[in-house]
């Protein structure tokens, strides 16, 4: 599932926020010399991971993680 670099078919790192331009860090650093406004492609898989973990629905024995109910 790793992206490709849209400039040189590498393994992708950073992409831009809404657009599918991919970049590793080379050539994003190359074409932007500035990557505070590409997102690093890890971070958005773990938030993906993130995500999809909370929205499991609770397990009955796994009650020890749910405190709202005080
Ligand atoms: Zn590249």
């Amino acid at each position: 599932m790793a992206k490709k670099c849209v400039l040189c078919g590498g393994e992708a790192e950073f992409f831009i926020k809404n657009s599918s331009e991919y970049y590793c860090e080379e050539c994003a650093s190359m074409q932007f010399g500035d990557l505070s406004y590409l997102q690093k492609v890890e971070d958005n898989a773990k938030k993906l991971k993130k995500f999809l973990k909370e929205k499991k629905p609770p397990q009955y024995d796994e009650e020890i993680f749910i405190d709202e109910d005080e």
